[in-house]
């Protein structure tokens, strides 16, 4: 039994980390300021619940206390929303994590998991993307993950932490909620197509990514919190899967069991147009994970977003 604290746990990824860590019987605490996140994500799961920023200093000094690892999930994401306010970003994201660190450092606490992002290869070409191509970030949302993932490795050098520094690719999955402007692809896709509205496609379709279910993402960072599992570099946290975008909404009309209406429009500014991993590195270091396909994935998310509908018109 560990002692896990989950930094961004009210959140999409920490609240469904949250619940698999209690089921494999580990203790949970969470730190979250529940600016993107939902406390009712964690209704019913006897976790330890503070709710604060990354920037609060003393909050963040009394959260790590006496854990033996930290998930640190804790950010604010969306690449359009750092292009908006990208102060904003930097701070949660950059200052929060070393503020996490530091204090991490000051109570002894040395295993942290961090999450960066697939975003940080930004203009490099290359695919499959190996961890060690070469980054340039095309937001502010990606320079601050690379902040966060460096920061984190930096202190594996500095301060002789065991650390791993994640780069998650798209992921998805039951919980990521739609109805803000913020929100995935996966998420706005299913609500529209559930209420009757067109999908809105950036771009012709051709664009791909990288999809990874929640549900695997969870059993990687839960066996590396068990194993205090440590790299000197960022990892991929991906299974190599180039989904278009129009092999994404032929998946999931199966999954819908009707056809969808479409409507395209321009590309975002700061997107990437293709995304896919190279996972030696995972695969090494976390052996044994069969991912979840994503024609299951998107069965069980389209469930949980029908069983959403069907509680809310009770
Ligand atoms: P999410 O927005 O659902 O969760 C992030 C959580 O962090 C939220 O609950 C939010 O309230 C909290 N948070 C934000 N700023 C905070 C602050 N200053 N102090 C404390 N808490 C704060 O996002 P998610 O999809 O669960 O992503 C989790 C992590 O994974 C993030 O770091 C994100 O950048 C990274 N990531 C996610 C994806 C993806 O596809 N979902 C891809 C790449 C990287």
């Amino acid at each position: 039994m560990k002692k896990i604290l989950i930094t961004g746990g009210a959140g999409f990824i920490g609240h469904n980390l949250a619940r698999e860590a209690l089921a494999a019987g580990h203790e949970v605490r969470i730190l979250d300021d529940l600016s993107n996140g939902y406390r009712d994500n964690l209704d019913g799961l006897d976790v330890d619940f503070r709710e604060a920023s990354l920037l609060d200093e003393e909050a963040v000094g009394s959260a790590v206390k006496g854990v033996d690892s930290i998930v640190h999930l804790g950010a604010l994401g969306s690449v359009p929303r750092s292009i908006k306010d990208p102060l904003r970003s930097h701070h949660a994201n950059a200052t929060g994590t070393l503020t996490l660190l530091d204090r991490a450092r000051r109570a002894d606490v040395t295993h942290v998991m961090c999450a960066s992002s697939s975003s940080v290869y930004g203009m490099n070409p290359a695919l499959p993307k190996n961890e060690r191509e070469w980054v340039r970030p095309m937001s502010p949302y990606a320079v601050s993950k690379l902040a966060t993932e460096q920061y984190t490795l930096a202190f594996q050098q500095s301060y002789g932490f065991e650390t791993l520094a994640f780069r998650f690719f798209n992921v998805y999955g039951p919980g990521q909620r739609a109805g803000h402007v913020y929100a995935a692809v996966i998420p706005t896709w299913i609500d529209a197509a559930l209420n009757g509205r067109p999908l809105f496609v950036n771009g012709d379709g051709s664009n791909s990514r990288d999809f990874t279910y929640v549900g695997t993402v969870c059993e990687v960072l839960l066996s590396a919190a068990e194993r205090r599992t440590s790299h000197p570099e960022p990892v991929n946290l991906a299974f190599g899967t180039n989904t278009t975008l129009a092999q994404l909404i032929a998946e999931l009309q199966a999954a819908l069991e009707f056809p969808v209406q479409l409507q395209f429009r321009e590309p975002r500014p700061g997107d990437v147009p293709h995304s896919q991993a190279e996972n030696e590195a995972l695969r090494s270091l976390i052996p044994g994970i069969e991912p979840t396909q994503l024609a299951e994935g998107l069965r069980h998310t389209v469930d949980w977003f029908q069983q959403t509908i069907e509680r809310k018109s009770r």
